[in-house]
Order: structure tokens, then C-alpha cells, then sequence
């Protein structure tokens, strides 16, 4: 057994478990990150990170790393599936930084990583370790354990299980979760920017909607690459995957008669990965005694308001914060979870909600898009359904 009561296990080093380790580490806090695979690194995709995410990035000191990594839209914009014509869904830029203090920031996923592993890395060496998969947890009056594969056990003052949307923490402490699938399949694909048409180039990021389905795309890399997410609906691939490929042919079928210039970039990208998207219903708690979850071990979500990642890199500051104001390890884990749990939840069921705006079936009759932008899309509603996401400061939040 690896004792050292002081230390804080983390199980899992994707951004939410490198953001807590990060958080806790300038906290004066000796931790232990300890993530499956053998070498660090994450999916090539894109990752929008709001203004409420980069509150956090900033506070602990990766702004000058993230700014020449990332791609800043101007805006949001709404676009019909088959005619193109568009609408504005949100202004972004100085907007952001004007409204909310913070940018609004697209990066590849595998540059957000690296900036906060790397930090992690410079702030305490031996911090993470690789090659170490968690198997089940344990605890007593004064330490949490973590069982990993191979039969070693590693102790802590307490343990967070940032080990996604599969958690062996949750399912050790809650049980096996009951995820259903909701019938939409997503497809991801990353392109070199260098091989698209200029139309495609826009300084705004483009959500294009439509019966059944929509797709999401923007820029990575300061205008590198771009970044494709296409959700539809059908019923046949139930697996929750990011690294299953698929072929461009089925793809553009899952597409057939959406606008050309979207078609453009299905066409170009080079390998389209598939995904089933599962929902699952918010917990009503994800503590027990010294050991607690973050990210997507608590709040798995749809991608539809692209703020998991930004709810799991809060949740990691929050803790740092609950475990630095109260000395007693359990009653800091209850406050964290309680600053949380509410958020995260309307979170998750704000990104469901965005399902029926999306893919709107009404959208199939073009002489209804006048009226869908109006009524869906109404800039006041649109402002109530995210004001409250990009002004979050985890920072300042009461705990
Ligand atoms: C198509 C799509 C697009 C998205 N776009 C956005 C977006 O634009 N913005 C946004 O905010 N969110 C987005 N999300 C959501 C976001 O990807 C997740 O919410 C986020 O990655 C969760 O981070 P995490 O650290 O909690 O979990 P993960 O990123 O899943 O990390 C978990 C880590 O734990 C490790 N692990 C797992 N099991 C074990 C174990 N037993 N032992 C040790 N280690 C383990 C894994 O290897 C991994 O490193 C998107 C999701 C999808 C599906």
C-alpha cells in the first residue's frame, strides 16, 4: 500500500481531473492523479470553452499558454440546413469579455490538455501517474483508497473520481447508472482549414439546424483546422465511444440534402469518428464520506450546449476551493457538492432541452424559417438560456 494521508487522489487525468489537480496544487495540496492509459493526451477534436471555463483557466495562470492555441468566434450563428440562410444566435468576441470578463474560446482538445497537464507537470512532477486504472475504492474514518488494477492500493485524505462518463468511483459508491439512449448519433471530424472553400470561413461559429438533426462547426488553432460535430437521429449504433470510426459515405448520407457548402466539409474531412449519445438523469448526490466525483462521472450531458468540459473544469476549482476553506475532508466534499449539484443539473437538462429546438421537424418547410427564428430563437430567450452559464465565477461562487 502507497500511504500519504495528505495527498488528494484524483482518478482520471482529462481536463476536469487536470483542472482539479492544477487548482488544489496552488492550493498548497500534495496530489496523486492517477489515469488508465499509458501515455496523456486527448481525442483530436474541438472543445468550445466559454467565459465562464476561461474564468478558471485564467485564474490559474494558462492564459498566456491558451492565447495563441485559440480560435476566437465572433458569434454564434443559426443556419437552415438546406437554404443556408442564417441568424444570429449570440454575439461573442469583445461581447464575451464586455458581458461575461472572459473570452469565448475554441480550442483543440489535445492543446487544452497538453497546457494543463503540462502545468500540472512544472507544479508538482511526480503528480501524475500513468499506467494506473482504477478498480474500486475504499475508505475509513481517515483515509480514502484507491484499488487499482493489478491489486495495489493508494491512500489519501480523499479521493475524487474524475474518470468520465464510465466511472468505476461512481459506480462503486452509487451503483451501476441507467443511461438511455436518446436515438441521436454524433459524428466528429477535424480538417485542415488550408483544403476548405472560403465560405466555409466565416469568423462566426455556425450551428446548421434541421429536421432530425443539426451540425456545429468551427475553427481550432488560431484558424488551422476545423472542427465538425454532426448529431442525428437514428437508431442503429448504440455505442458510447469517441474512437469509433466511421466511413465518410455514411456520413454524408446521415446529411443527404443539407446544404452543399456544409456537405463541403463532411467531404473533406479525413477520418469521421461516431458516437451514441446517452442521457442520463442528474444525481441527487455524488459524495460519500471522503471520496466525491466531478465532470462526467456526476453529470455526463448532451453536447448541445457544449458546456461539459467548462462544468467539469469548474467543478475542479470548486473542490480545490471546499477542501482549502474547511479542514474536515467530509464536510468540504458536502459543500463542494452542494455548490454544484443545482447548476450542473440545469445544465444537463438546459443541453436536452436544445434537442427539439435543433431539430425541429417543422424545419423540413422552408416557409417556416422565418417563424422558427423568431419564436426559438427570440434574442431575449436566447440570452435566459445562457447568461446564467458564461457569468458563473468559480472562482468567487459562495461555497
Ligand atoms: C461530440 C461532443 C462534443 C463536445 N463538445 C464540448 C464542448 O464544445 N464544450 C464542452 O464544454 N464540452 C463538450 N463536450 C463534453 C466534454 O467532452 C466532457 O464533458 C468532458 O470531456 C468531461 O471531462 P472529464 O474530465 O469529466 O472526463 P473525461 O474527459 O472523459 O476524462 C476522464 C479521464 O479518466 C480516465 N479514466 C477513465 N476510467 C479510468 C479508470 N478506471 N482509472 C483511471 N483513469 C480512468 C480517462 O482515460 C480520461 O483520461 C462534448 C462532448 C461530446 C460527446
Amino acid at each position: 500500500m502507497t500511504v500519504d494521508g495528505d495527498r488528494i487522489l484524483i482518478a482520471g487525468a482529462g481536463l476536469g481531473g487536470l483542472t482539479a489537480a492544477l487548482a488544489l496544487i496552488r492550493r498548497g495540496f500534495r496530489v496523486a492523479v492517477l489515469e488508465q492509459a499509458p501515455a496523456l493526451g486527448e481525442v483530436g477534436a474541438g472543445v468550445q470553452i466559454g467565459a465562464n471555463g476561461m474564468c478558471v483557466l485564467d485564474h490559474l495562470g494558462l492564459w498566456p499558454a491558451l492565447e495563441p492555441l485559440a480560435w476566437q468566434p465572433d458569434g454564434k450563428r443559426i443556419h437552415h440546413y438546406r437554404t443556408g440562410e442564417s441568424w444570429p444566435l449570440y454575439d461573442l468576441g469583445a461581447e464575451s469579455v464586455e458581458r461575461y470578463g472572459f473570452p469565448y474560446c475554441m480550442f483543440h482538445r489535445a492543446d487544452l490538455h497538453a497546457v494543463l497537464a503540462g502545468a500540472v507537470a512544472a507544479a508538482q512532477p511526480d503528480a501524475i501517474r500513468l499506467n494506473a486504472k482504477l478498480a474500486g475504492v475504499e475508505q475509513d474514518g481517515s483515509r480514502a483508497i484507491a484499488m487499482l488494477d493489478g491489486g495495489e492500493r493508494v491512500s489519501g485524505a480523499a479521493l475524487a473520481g474524475a474518470d468520465g462518463i464510465h466511472s468505476v468511483t461512481r459506480h462503486a459508491l452509487f451503483g451501476a447508472d441507467n443511461p438511455q439512449f436518446t436515438g441521436i448519433v454524433a459524428w466528429r471530424g477535424v480538417v485542415p482549414t488550408a483544403v476548405l472553400p472560403a465560405e466555409l470561413l466565416e469568423p462566426h461559429s455556425a450551428i446548421w439546424i434541421g429536421p432530425g438533426g443539426h451540425c456545429v462547426h468551427y475553427q481550432l488553432r488560431n484558424g488551422e483546422l476545423m472542427n465538425f460535430v454532426g448529431a442525428v437521429e437514428r437508431g442503429d449504433w448504440r455505442i458510447e465511444s469517441w474512437n469509433a470510426p466511421g466511413p465518410v459515405a455514411e456520413c454524408l448520407r446521415d446529411f443527404d440534402g443539407w446544404n452543399d457548402t456544409l456537405r463541403a466539409l463532411i467531404r473533406a474531412i479525413p477520418t469521421p469518428y461516431k458516437w451514441a449519445l446517452h442521457v442520463r438523469e442528474p444525481m441527487d448526490a455524488w459524495s460519500k464520506g471522503r471520496i466525491t466525483l466531478l465532470g462526467d462521472a456526476c453529470h455526463a450531458t448532451l453536447p448541445f450546449l457544449a458546456q461539459g468540459a467548462n462544468h467539469a473544469i469548474e467543478d475542479g476549482l470548486v473542490l480545490a476551493r471546499a477542501l482549502e476553506a474547511f479542514t474536515d475532508v467530509e464536510t468540504a466534499l458536502k459543500r463542494y457538492e452542494a455548490a454544484r449539484l443545482e447548476r450542473t443539473a440545469r445544465m444537463v437538462r438546459g443541453s436536452a432541452a436544445n434537442t427539439a429546438r435543433f431539430h425541429n421537424p417543422k424545419l423540413a418547410d422552408p416557409a417556416e424559417t422565418a417563424r422558427i427564428a423568431r419564436e426559438d430563437f427570440d434574442p431575449a430567450d436566447v440570452a435566459a438560456r445562457h447568461d446564467w452559464l458564461f457569468e458563473y465565477n468559480a472562482v468567487t461562487v459562495e461555497i
